[in-house]
């Protein structure tokens, strides 16, 4: 029996039989890695207090059948402080439905895993929530080939102060000012959430929290974000719904 080795994170979990977990990773060595975790629900030394949502694990598996098996999980962040707080919890809960939706098997990105970690490590610390997941999503977006292109007007190719707000046109991923805009979009940007995002998507991650949002420039990126992963899965996460803005 070949025993493997990974780490990752636990972005769903369910009950299966009276004994047994259904566990899926996004894992930064597999991508999307789905196992079952045999008597997990009655091996207190195995795994008690391990297979939970947003858990970092490195877990022990053997990869024999289609569906491998989790030997042995070790904790190495259970990311325990988002259960105590509602919407940072909720927040964290958005951010595994998207690595679901938007991650595959055999697909694996380091970078895309610095971000979840990242963003899990940012909302136990309760900072503002929408400010973290406006950073969380920027990024996101642009490691999976949708950075939305935020730099000028995607018509006159400018970015002047006055020629905001912005319409950002979904289809295209692109930005368009007051004077160019023809279509209606529901997304609104100031010139000051365009810039924002824009600085986001350049700074690595351990320099985000040099950016400052106000609160409708927040209000207007989590809008943008909503409406976008709305129009590229062409269906509405279930999540969404409890984010407020
Ligand atoms: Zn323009």
């Amino acid at each position: 029996m070949a025993l493997q080795r990974t780490a990752g994170v636990v972005i769903h979990l369910t009950d299966y039989g009276e004994a047994d977990k259904i566990v899926t990773l996004y894992s930064p060595t597999l991508g999307q890695w789905t196992g079952i975790a045999k008597g997990a629900k009655r091996s207190i030394k195995r795994f008690v207090n391990k297979l939970e949502l947003f858990s970092h694990l490195d877990i022990d598996y053997s990869d024999q059948y289609a569906l491998p098996i989790i030997n042995q999980a070790e904790l190495i962040n259970s990311h325990l402080a988002l259960r105590q707080n509602y919407q940072n919890y909720t927040a964290a809960t958005l951010v595994c439905e998207l690595f679901r939706s938007w991650t595959h098997a055999n697909d694996h990105d380091p970078q895309l895993f610095s971000c979840l970690i990242w963003i899990l490590e940012r909302l136990c610390q309760h900072h503002a929530w929408q400010e973290a997941m406006v950073l969380f999503l920027i990024k996101f977006y642009s490691r999976l080939g949708y950075q939305p292109n935020l730099l000028v007007c995607a018509t006159c190719q400018r970015l002047e102060n006055h020629s905001g707000p912005f319409r950002f046109q979904a289809s295209h991923g692109e930005i368009v000012c007051r004077k160019c805009q023809s279509a209606t979009s529901a997304v609104m940007l100031s010139i000051n959430t365009v810039k924002l995002l824009s600085k986001a998507l350049v700074l690595p991650l351990d320099k985000l929290n040099r950016l400052r949002f106000t609160p409708s420039s927040t209000n207007e990126a989590l809008a943008l974000f909503k409406h976008y992963d709305r129009y590229l899965l062409d269906r509405e996460g279930p999540s969404w719904n409890f984010i407020k803005t």
